[in-house]
């Protein structure tokens, strides 16, 4: 595995791949078995496989959030080179916004809702550095996971707005053994949150009205941001223990 910290280095390299697929995972590291299962198919369906590291803070809406963010860099080089993926990129924050991010991908309908109102700014931050992403390492496909649903509609409404000659693949989620979707978030909660935290999704699934959910949730300690019920999924974010864990299941019409 090649690590690459410098862009311009990356842009060298990136020159001198001939393969015919290149496939691309940006993540933010701390990474678990729903990273891995994204790599696993760039890895089987590419050429060359490429994984991103970048704590990207523009889509931190919490300084706090960003700070505490969990950064795991050794043992992701570990699993990384264990799966035999070819290039891990680790940019710096200067140098992918060595512009102050004073360009920036503003969608300005989808990005507003669920997680956009609670989330001031962050899809604008999200969507900007998944452009810069994708335009470094002009990767044939790119792979993001179902688990951050709206994330990965306006990735593919971006790829497509701005004809990006990308296929955006989604990936199902990776749950825990009791249904919690794996998260870089989760090692932050306590004990006892941990285990409630199982309630979250089942809940989700347990009952037809949303505003059944919202009532179970609350009882169990969690704060809803929303719950709602649209494009054939139901959508939720919830706070525990100060941390926020979000959410999908399929919904049968
Ligand atoms: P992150 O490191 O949180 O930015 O996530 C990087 C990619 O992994 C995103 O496309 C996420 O949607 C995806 N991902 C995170 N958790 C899971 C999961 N439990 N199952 C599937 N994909 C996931």
């Amino acid at each position: 595995m090649n690590i690459v910290t410098d862009l311009n280095e990356w842009c060298e390299i990136r020159k001198k791949i001939q393969a015919k697929s290149i496939g691309f995972v940006p993540t933010m590291g701390n990474l678990h078995q729903g990273h891995l299962s994204l790599c696993e198919r760039a890895i089987s369906e590419n050429d060359v496989s490429v994984v991103s590291i970048f704590v990207n803070p523009t889509q931190f809406n919490q300084t706090e959030d960003f700070i505490n963010y969990p950064r795991t860099l050794e043992q992701d080089e570990k699993l990384l080179l264990s799966k035999k993926v070819n290039y891990l990129l680790l940019p710096e924050p200067k140098n992918i916004y060595f512009d102050n991010y004073e360009v920036q991908v503003n969608e300005i309908k989808l990005s507003k809702e669920l997680e956009g109102l609670h989330r001031p700014g962050h899809f604008n931050g999200m969507l900007t550095v998944i452009l810069k992403l994708l335009n470094l390492t002009q990767a044939t496909r790119a792979y993001f996971g179902e688990k951050d649903y709206q994330q990965l509609l306006l990735i593919k409404k971006m790829a497509k707005a701005f004809f990006m000659p990308v296929e955006i693949i989604a990936g199902k989620i990776v749950r825990a053994e009791d249904g919690l979707a794996l998260s870089s978030r989760n090692s932050r909660l306590s004990k006892e949150g941990r285990e409630k935290a199982a309630k979250f999704p089942a809940s989700l699934k347990n009952y037809e009205e949303t505003e059944k959910v919202v009532t179970t949730l609350e009882q169990e300690g969690f704060k809803v941001d929303y719950v709602e019920n649209k494009w054939g999924r139901r959508l939720a974010a919830v706070w525990l223990d100060g941390i926020r864990l979000i959410d999908n299941v399929v919904v049968e019409e």
